[in-house]
């Protein structure tokens, strides 16, 4: 599928949800593709990708940030506390917020620098034990958590278990998303971005539909 193809794709299931157009971005998952790949998405004139390493986006993005305007990466992956001064350097989002020691040293940054990336706080909705992401019964206390330390929270995020019917993950989000306050709702891969988008998502990670199979590392 093109890129092209895609946003068409999206404009539908915002057209069919009842949505506004232009409502939900479209994060290009650019991890592991060759670079050609991803300079001919740029050429087309998309500017928000999607990494999920800090040292293979750091190998990538400042040269490319480099060479267009208005590029936006957030970081969908896992991130440790000792890169967090990097993410800062490296990311306009982080999807992968999930625990206290965390938001911790994103607010320690963020006071220091007087700004902060977006945040996006993981659900791991499946209580996958080896997935990253808050449990769902912990999630209000950790948005609680996380507002009191003045981060910038836009929303939930949710990676759905392989085996299982995602649209009920993507409900489960919306709903702990609605009760507490939060619109932004990171949801929808490849192969389910249109469920998502039905069920609201406003930023769906969309990588092998655009840019092809990754081409392992
Ligand atoms: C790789 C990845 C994606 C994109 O997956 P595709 O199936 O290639 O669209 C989305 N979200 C996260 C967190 C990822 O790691």
């Amino acid at each position: 599928m093109s890129l092209a193809e895609i946003q068409t794709r999206i404009t539908k299931a915002e057209a069919d949800a009842g949505r506004a157009p232009g409502s939900v971005h479209l994060i290009a998952v650019s991890k592991v593709q060759p670079l050609e790949r991803v300079e001919a998405v740029l050429g087309e004139g998309h500017r928000l990708f999607g990494e999920n390493r800090v040292q293979e986006a750091a190998g990538k993005w400042p040269d490319f940030r480099a060479r267009f305007d208005g590029v936006a990466v957030h970081l969908i992956g896992p991130l440790q506390t000792n890169k967090v001064k990097q993410a800062f350097d490296l990311f306009e989002a982080v999807h992968s917020l999930d625990r206290a020691k965390l938001a911790r040293k994103f607010a320690d940054e963020a006071q220091a620098r007087g700004t902060c990336p977006d945040l996006f706080i993981q659900v791991n909705t499946g209580a996958e034990p080896q997935k990253a992401g808050v449990l769902p019964g912990d999630a209000d206390a950790f948005i609680a958590e996380c507002r009191k330390l003045d981060l910038p929270i836009q929303g939930l995020m949710v990676i759905p278990p392989v085996d299982e019917e995602p649209s009920l993950h993507f409900a489960l989000l919306a709903k702990i998303a609605a009760r507490n306050g939060l619109t932004g709702l990171s949801m929808g891969m490849s192969a389910d971005f249109a469920s998502a988008i039905a069920l609201g998502a406003t930023h769906v990670r969309v990588g092998s539909a655009i840019f092809g199979d990754r081409v392992p590392g």
